[in-house]
């Protein structure tokens, strides 16, 4: 067998174009939807995010404000800043770009976000509204692998799931969103044991551990949906490539549908970004919300 391949660049271009669309008819009635980024160092790949982050917002016609402090940036200003954001009535979503520097608390960080500016959904108070079923900013990376599997599957009302991996950013919010759908959910981690025979017996395996290629055929069950969120760079003759948590190589071979690592959860991450800043946008405006 081999697995249909989850096409994640497609699908985020699809979304994206929904979202254009969308802000298009807010422009009509005066309104621009306005993402703010706030990046504190020079991490190398924060820096890669935030601006592919800020060069889409662009291109759907938001409003980008981008604010690129210096790692020795203090927490409370780094506060302050996000008082005026949450305060300004052009920003209608928040991100701060993780992970910030050591002396910075990111748990304050995230706390001191307004939870209707949220858009990446971190704030304790989306995180018990996404818990307890009620309407939430939900966190992106796991938003667009639902979008994916609802895509690729229907209904996943009874499946088993197993999402690989308990982060509060991936593997939680992923197991809610699961278990919203009807799934019968399990999170495995680093303790799990027989980790291999758990993941065989589930319908849809969600990776997102951080381990190059942790996740092979004999994990999985043959025709289950696997995917992958990892993000892994490893050594390629004297360059690097990207890699995901999966065994794209023998894995594919077994699934019924897979994403690619990149080309697959990737995209679908920052298009779910810019549909939550719209549908923060609405919620502020009273207006509908796109779907
Ligand atoms: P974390 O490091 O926060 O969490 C990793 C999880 O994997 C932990 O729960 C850990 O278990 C578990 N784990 C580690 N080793 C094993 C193992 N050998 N067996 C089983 N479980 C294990 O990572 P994130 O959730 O932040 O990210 C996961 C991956 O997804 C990374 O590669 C990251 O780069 C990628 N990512 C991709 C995004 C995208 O847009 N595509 C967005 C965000 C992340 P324990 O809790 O027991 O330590």
């Amino acid at each position: 067998m081999t697995a249909d391949i989850i096409d994640g660049k497609a699908f985020a271009a699809t979304v994206r174009g929904k979202v254009g669309e969308h802000v298009a008819r807010l422009k009509e009635q005066g309104i621009t939807p306005g993402l703010a980024v706030v990046l504190v160092g020079e991490d190398p790949a924060s820096q890669v995010y935030v601006r592919n982050k800020g060069k889409q917002t662009l291109e759907v016609g938001m409003a980008s404000f981008e604010h690129k402090l210096d790692a020795s940036t203090s927490e409370e200003d780094l506060l302050a800043l996000i008082e005026k954001l949450n305060a300004d009535p052009a920003v209608h979503g928040i991100l701060c770009q993780l992970p910030v520097p050591d002396h910075i608390n990111a748990d304050k960080v995230l706390a001191a976000i307004d939870p209707a500016k949220d858009v990446d959904g971190f704030h304790i108070s989306n995180v018990g509204l996404l818990a307890t079923g009620q309407k939430a900013m939900v966190p992106c990376t796991p938003l667009g692998c639902l979008m994916m599997l609802r895509d690729k599957l229907g209904s996943l009302s009874g499946l088993n799931a197993v999402v690989v991996g308990r982060s509060n950013i991936v593997g939680k919010p992923m197991a809610q969103l699961l278990l919203r759908d009807s799934a019968t959910v399990t999170i495995a981690h680093s303790r799990t044991k027989d980790i291999e025979a758990l993941c065989r017996t589930a319908d849809i395996v969600v990776a997102a551990v951080g381990r190059a290629e942790m996740v092979s055929a004999d994990w999985i069950k043959p025709g289950a949906t696997v995917i992958d969120v990892g993000i892994n760079r490893v050594p390629n003759g004297e360059k690097t490539r990207l890699v995901g948590d999966v065994d794209f190589a023998s894995a594919s071979q077994v699934a019924g549908a897979i994403t690619p690592v990149p080309g697959g959860v990737g995209p679908m991450t920052i298009a779910c970004l810019l549909a939550n800043t719209v549908t923060a946008c609405c919620r502020a405006n009273g207006l509908a919300e796109p779907e």
